[in-house]
């Protein structure tokens, strides 16, 4: 049996339902698990779904999330998406579910889930669960349907990244086929942002660091931050605007996030692998895209100083062949 099949078979058994997935909610994890409780309920009305996890208020145009409730654990199943370990899953008590399933396209790190699958690469958690869709008997509507190509769009950034396949078009064709959906007014939800935080990017852009190896870096203190108007998670927000600029290999913004006592690291890479580099440092991530969480800035020195050694090297390597 495929395990697209198994999975599907475990959810007609179950009658109650939890979905979740990562801390820290974008729109890959939020449409998935948005999507995959109403593919549910288009096919068994009768069952209790629930999305769950902490929301963010720029994502509230998806859809709204359901609170998790001492009930809800009971006989029932839970099905963690986009989340490869268990310390990033946005909920406590996993145990407590009577049965457990993991899909995920996140380099893996650790087994959690009675049943996991796990597609490295595959571009998105929203690209496994259309080819879970079309490979099981549910119904897709509309705006499951819109959710999902966000969920694509954004974690591909707009079908650029390494793991976009010709997979990744034919299941995007095959949903606008299908669906008629009118994809070009959903970019509006995903790309719409505050002149604030256009202004912060202008700020990135005149004071990134760049160092002969090829990393480019910036520090942005509280106060900054402040400046703008913007919150800690903001510059995150524009990582992905800094790509393709022909000095620069990888990239990071680190962010005093002093509310919490920790300052935000995001990377991104157009060649070194950055994820082992991003989990020494309390994160993790893909190869080309990663977070990190360190305590303070002398830390994040040093993480900046080893993705300076990874383009150093890679650089080297790339000059030799
Ligand atoms: P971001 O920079 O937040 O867009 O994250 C890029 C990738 O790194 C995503 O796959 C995240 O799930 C992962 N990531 C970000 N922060 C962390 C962290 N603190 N721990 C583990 N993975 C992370």
């Amino acid at each position: 049996m495929s395990i697209f099949k198994e999975i599907y078979k475990e959810i007609k058994k179950y009658d109650k339902i939890v979905i979740a997935r990562h801390q820290r909610v974008d729109p890959d994890a939020l449409a998935s698990e948005l999507a995959l409780k109403q593919l549910i309920l288009n096919t068994f009305p009768n069952k209790k779904v629930y999305a769950v996890g902490v929301g963010a208020s720029k994502f509230r145009y998806m859809g709204q999330l359901d609170k998790l409730t001492d009930d809800m654990y009971k006989n029932s199943l839970l099905i963690v998406l986009d989340t490869p370990d268990k310390k990033r899953v946005d909920i406590d008590d996993l145990d407590k579910f009577e049965k457990t399933i993991k899909i995920d396209h996140h380099p893996f790190v650790e087994k959690f889930c009675d049943i996991e699958y796990i597609d490295e690469d595959a571009s998105s958690t929203c690209e496994i669960i259309l080819e879970f869709i079309y490979n099981t008997k549910f119904n897709l509507d509309i705006r499951s349907a819109e959710l999902l190509f966000q969920g694509v769009v954004s974690d591909t950034n707009r079908f650029t990244t390494i793991n976009t396949s010709s997979k990744t078009f034919d299941l995007i064709k095959r949903l606008i086929d299908e669906t008629n959906i009118d994809f070009s007014s959903l970019y509006d939800n995903l790309y719409a942002r505050p002149l604030s935080e256009i202004r912060l990017e202008g700020y990135i852009a005149q004071n990134l660091i760049v160092t002969e190896n090829g990393l480019g870096y910036i520090k942005l203190t509280d106060d900054v931050i402040r400046e703008f108007s913007v919150d800690s998670a903001s510059p995150g927000n524009m990582i992905n605007n800094f790509n393709y600029i022909n000095e620069i290999l990888v990239w990071a913004f680190v962010s005093e996030d002093k509310k919490n006592n920790i300052k935000r690291i995001t990377i991104r890479s157009r060649g070194p692998k950055i994820n082992d580099v991003a989990s020494k440092h309390n994160g993790g991530g893909h190869e080309r895209a990663s977070g990190a969480r360190v305590e303070t800035f002398e830390e994040a020195d040093i993480l900046l100083k080893e993705l300076d050694d990874l383009c150093k090297t890679y650089r080297s390597e790339k000059n030799e062949n």
